[in-house]
């Protein structure tokens, strides 16, 4: 395979985006073969609960002995096929985490050191909390009248089976955490946010002391320059790693038999893949046609190597190297708000997880016959966007924070228990809607931007 990052130009094979899409089919045709080969349907799962329909009438037709060895059996070919392919993708997958502290130190600091004054700092960050709590509330909004519409849930009266108990991090400690104790320990944990944090402290303190802190900027500078030209090497990986995170996921043992779940869950992954649509489709190209001028169809494709790298990771944090990458040298937006509006984004701007967060929460409380009221829907609204703000860019956070949410309008806790087993695919839709959004936000809050930001 050609690795490029050519976005335009040159035959179509040597575009990223395409290596992307090949990679992703090429991983798709894989563990089909592979499901076949070793005698599973494409989507069967072959651990979980051992109750589905597929596994009753399996135990009854073989007896219980020989069933549970047969599972043994495939469960160690599956892995012999699947390990490969997981290797290859945690090492990408590694590489990106690699890269993001060292990243957003780099571009944040001097992002802001290339601002005429803390005040546009100012300016810059309250347009951009502005734009995304905007949208956050208009995604919540639409999954609200999709749910509403489609009714998910409502006459199955589900009970809550025995569900291990998950407890969110309270919004409080989410937010009193932006501040770190100790910035080392911080980087070295990895964390995003109280990362962004230090990162604006400092380059708030070099814009403000001038002259002396010249030296520090430079050396800043050229951290940058180098850590952008390695962002450039992973993301031409990104055609294979992506390939191997997808094979990693479809040959996944507790992938479950979404069958079996189709016939109670299918509206309600209707429900969200369709707020999901709507909210990416939509909104979100008609705010960044009317608020920067800019056209849809060239910014999703400037933009999607980083939505299938979110579709295949389901973290926009892991993302963001080459969201912000995409972003920048590939959409041509001006990289000084970008550097300020992307990684904000990529950690309290999450679109599609609000959107989830409300839908789920409303088909948890149909499918247990609990009756919402228009002020508790409204609540849903309020808690989904902070839970979603809370939530970090990591696979499956929303649906921990989606207990917040539950817990908002009286629901028990336990009722996520319901939807855990579609969530991994619609955690890999909601992240590249979160991505996306985090995009479309940094166009926007640079055309919003004077000329004095950009
Ligand atoms: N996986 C999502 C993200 O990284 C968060 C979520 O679970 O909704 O953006």
């Amino acid at each position: 395979m050609v690795l490029s990052n050519a976005s335009n130009g040159g035959p179509w094979y040597t575009q990223l985006h395409w290596q992307i899409l090949l990679g992703l089919l090429a991983a798709l045709v894989y563990a089909l073969a592979v499901r076949q080969l070793i005698g599973l349907s494409p989507i069967e799962s072959i651990e979980g609960t051992g109750d589905t329909p597929v596994d009753l009438a399996r135990s009854k037709m073989q007896g219980a002995h020989a069933f549970a060895q047969q599972r043994q059996e495939t469960l160690q070919q599956l892995a012999l096929w699947r390990e490969p392919f997981a290797f290859v993708g945690q090492l990408f997958l590694r590489l990106l985490k690699l890269i993001i502290i060292p990243l957003i130190l780099a571009s944040v600091v001097s992002g802001i050191t290339q601002l005429d004054g803390p005040s546009r700092v100012g300016e810059v960050g309250f347009k951009t909390l502005g734009y995304y709590l905007l949208t956050t509330l208009l995604s919540v909004t639409m999954g609200l009248v999709i749910v509403n519409l489609i009714q998910p849930g409502v006459g199955l009266n589900l009970s809550l089976g025995a569900t291990e108990a998950l407890e969110p991090t309270p919004l409080s400690e989410v937010f009193l955490n932006i501040v770190p104790e100790n910035p080392f320990a911080t980087f070295a944990a990895g964390d995003m946010l109280p990362t962004i944090f230090v990162a604006i402290l400092l380059g708030l303190g070099l814009l403000v002391v001038g002259e002396e802190g010249k030296p520090l900027v430079d050396v800043i500078e050229s951290l940058e320059a180098v850590v952008f030209k390695v962002t450039g090497w992973i993301m031409a990986l990104a055609p294979i790693g992506v390939a191997g995170l997808f094979v990693d996921t479809l040959l996944d043992p507790e992938l479950v038999d979404l069958v079996a779940f189709f016939s109670d869950l299918g509206l309600y992954m209707l429900a969200v893949l369709g707020g999901l649509l709507a909210h990416a489709l939509l909104t979100l190209p008609l705010l960044l046609y009317f608020l920067s001028g800019r056209m849809p169809r060239d910014y999703v494709r400037a933009l999607s190597p980083a939505l299938l790298t979110a579709f295949s990771t389901a973290s926009s944090s892991a993302t963001y190297p080459l969201t912000r990458e995409c972003v920048t040298e590939r959409a041509g937006v001006d990289s000084t708000s970008a550097d300020f509006v992307l990684p904000l984004g990529a950690t309290i701007n999450m679109d599609g997880t609000a959107l989830y967060e409300a839908v789920a929460a409303i088909f948890i409380a149909n499918a247990l016959g609990y009756d919402l009221a228009f002020t508790q829907q409204i609540v849903i609204v309020i808690t989904a966007t902070l839970a979603a703000i809370g939530a970090a860019g990591v696979p499956s956070a929303g649906l921990v924070t989606m207990i917040i949410v539950l817990e908002s309008v009286g629901l028990p806790a336990a009722g996520y228990g319901l939807v855990v087993a579609v969530d991994r695919l619609l955690d890999m839709c909601r992240t590249c809607v979160n991505v996306w959004g985090d995009s479309v936000g940094a166009a926007v809050v640079e055309a919003w931007s004077t000329p004095a930001d950009t």
